[in-house]
């Protein structure tokens, strides 16, 4: 058995206290051994004069649209998705993807982040990276079937269906898959009747959006009489295994719905505000019992992959949109973007005990803007920023060692990203 210990760091607890301590992983096994003073292993990574967090799960992503980063900005969701993004997505290549996901997950990882829900196209591409990179992924094909004829679309569902049976359980099970139809309107009902059933015989969890702009909820309203997720629950969605994105116009009812439900809700507080869909309901998602994740959405939309940025974005908005400046605390966007993320995607990470995953973020505090640490939860929450990320550890295994992402290479990434993204702009405007 070979073990690593991370010395001397301020480890975060489950219960939130922060303790002194090592932590000593057995990488085999990919999971924590003891947490205690005066631990040594085969390997030692120095963690003095910083935090030790669970890895940080982003629950809701795209990741391979790192390529479209600031490609197009200032717009609402309609208009950013329909004269940018789709007519651009529709130029991408399998190579694209590939190099989008390489630059996104090398982002992630530099940014303390061990797992990812992602929803894109060309599975395969962004499943070859999480196996090479490390980390754990949530993954699945986004079906669309509008704008489709019937045939195309149910070829389209019946991809996310193969795809998510294709990839569960891949790179030594850091994979996993869910069903992942777009969202409630770029999906029609019939689809979902027809292939959701499928996904729960295949055990596989349904991601989607929902709720996401007032331009979305309603036309389902309109059309079907009800709010979105009843008519989401109608269509055999709301297991407690699904989560989904966004929930930002949600009623009363809704959020009681998904509280009875247990499906999840994962908030992305940095497109939510830069598309200016509005501010989601969080603490009353919170108070209700829902289980809330933190996700970044795509790279087009926010602009970086930071979870840390994401968190802090989290606690602003969630006290504007409860006009009460104790909503949404420090503490509950901590929750949310460890164990709050990790419990949504079905995950057994983020937490720090005996017995958990070996999924890690050390954080420096060797940094002006982290001095003085009154409080560790209020610098992960407020002041913490990717960059300070020290070391980033997943199963058991150092992913990135004081700044050095080892599973890739990060500056021919860099190069490759550049390339082709500037082909993949002048195909698409060509
Ligand atoms: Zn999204």
């Amino acid at each position: 058995m070979s073990t690593l210990a991370i010395t001397d760091g301020h480890v975060l607890r489950p219960d939130h206290t922060v303790e002194q301590a090592d932590i000593l992983i057995d990488q085999a096994a990919g999971t924590i051994l003891e947490i205690g003073p005066n631990l040594e292993g085969d390997d030692q990574l120095d963690a003095s004069n910083a935090v030790v967090t669970p890895g940080f799960v982003n629950a809701h992503t795209h990741i391979a649209m790192t390529l479209l980063r600031g490609y197009a900005d200032d717009k609402a969701l309609d208009r950013w998705l329909q004269e940018d993004i789709w007519p651009t997505e529709a130029a991408l290549e399998p190579a694209d993807i590939r190099v989008g996901a390489e630059l996104g997950i090398l982002e992630a990882i530099k940014g303390g982040t061990t797992a990812i829900a992602d929803m894109y196209f060309e599975i395969g591409e962004t499943a070859a990276v999480v196996e090479q990179a490390g980390i754990r992924a949530r993954l699945g094909h986004g079906v669309i079937s509008v704008g489709k004829d019937h045939e195309a679309a149910r070829e389209d569902a019946i991809a996310g269906l193969e795809v998510a049976e294709q990839y569960d359980g891949a790179a030594d099970g850091r994979i996993s898959t869910a069903f992942m139809p777009h969202s409630l309107t770029t999906v029609d009902a019939e689809y979902y009747e027809e292939f959701v059933p499928e996904a729960r015989d295949r055990g596989l969890p349904v991601h989607f959006h929902a709720n996401e702009t007032v331009g979305e909820v309603e036309p389902i309203v309109e059309d079907h009489g009800v709010r979105p997720l009843e008519y989401a629950a109608d269509l055999g969605l709301l297991e407690p295994e699904d989560f989904l994105a966004h929930g930002v116009h949600l009623d009363s009812t809704e959020i009681d719905l998904l509280a009875e439900t247990g499906a999840s809700v994962i908030h992305c507080p940095a497109s939510n505000m830069k598309l200016a869909s509005g501010m989601a309901p969080i603490q009353q998602l919170l108070d209700a019992g829902v289980t809330v994740g933190l996700g970044t959405d795509g790279a087009a939309s926010n602009n970086d992959l930071s979870m840390l940025d994401e968190a802090r974005d989290a606690a602003m908005i969630g006290k504007l949109a409860a006009d009460d400046a104790s909503a949404v605390s420090a503490d509950a966007v901590v929750e949310m973007m460890t164990r709050g993320s990790a419990a949504a995607i079905g995950l057994e990470s983020g937490r720090l005990e005996a017995g958990a995953p070996a999924d890690l973020a050390v954080i420096d505090l060797e940094k002006p803007h982290l001095t003085p640490a009154h409080d560790l939860i209020s610098h992960l929450a407020y002041a913490a920023a990717a960059s300070d990320v020290r070391h980033t550890v997943c199963d058991g295994q150092v992913l990135m060692k004081n700044r050095e992402v080892l599973t890739l290479d990060e500056q021919e990434i860099l190069e490759r990203a550049r390339t082709n993204a500037a082909s993949l702009i002048e195909r698409a405007e060509g």
